[in-house]
């Protein structure tokens, strides 16, 4: 019990290090997305994850962000249950028909600056299942998608590569920000 005690004192947490952010992902945000919007979204992003008809890989891969490895609020990151209070709409699968009204509604109530994430090959242009009766296309064909964040699943390391890509780019705001702001006393 006292060796246990004193190896929890010395061990380095097992949580994942960060990776970084995605460099991809950041060259497409920097195309897409104006500067000012970035700056009013600030370093917290509240997320809501839609699942607009994925075989339900990518939300498996979702869900491990939250667990005690990956841990993705101590980046300021975190799930909300409503769009209203939502800053990044996280959206997997290909676009089915019937899910496709859903969506629509999903991003209309969500409030502005926001952005749209899509997550996985599905979500890029249907992936395994383009050309399905019942797929209305990728993310793209219904809402407009921000950031893209490829795989067949991608890992949670990809995914947390490219969600902390959003908040980079507030953070270089931040920075210049301050960096001409006046010095207080
Ligand atoms: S990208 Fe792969 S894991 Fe994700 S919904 Fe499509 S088939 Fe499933």
């Amino acid at each position: 019990m006292r060796r246990t005690l004193f190896e929890s004192l010395i061990r380095r947490p097992l949580t994942e290090a960060s990776p970084g952010a995605d460099a991809v992902a950041l060259a497409e945000l920097a195309s897409h997305v104006d500067r000012a919007a970035r700056g009013r979204l600030g370093r917290s992003l509240s997320i809501r994850a839609v699942d607009a008809g994925s075989c339900n890989g990518c939300e498996l891969e979702i869900h491990a962000l939250s667990n005690a490895f990956y841990d993705l609020e101590r980046f300021g990151l975190r799930f909300v249950a409503s769009p209203r209070h939502a800053d990044v709409l996280l959206v997997t699968g290909p676009v089915t028909r019937n899910m496709r009204e859903a969506l629509e509604r999903t991003y209309a109530a969500t409030p502005d600056p926001k952005w749209v994430v899509a997550v996985g090959d599905c979500a890029v242009d249907g992936g395994i299942f383009a050309g399905s009766y019942a797929v209305a296309g990728g993310v793209h064909d219904v809402v407009p998608v921000d950031l893209h964040i490829r795989g067949c699943p991608p890992s949670p390391t990809q995914l947390l590569k490219g969600l902390l890509a959003l908040l980079e780019p507030a953070v270089a705001s931040e920075a210049s920000s301050t960096d001409s702001a006046p010095a207080t006393s």
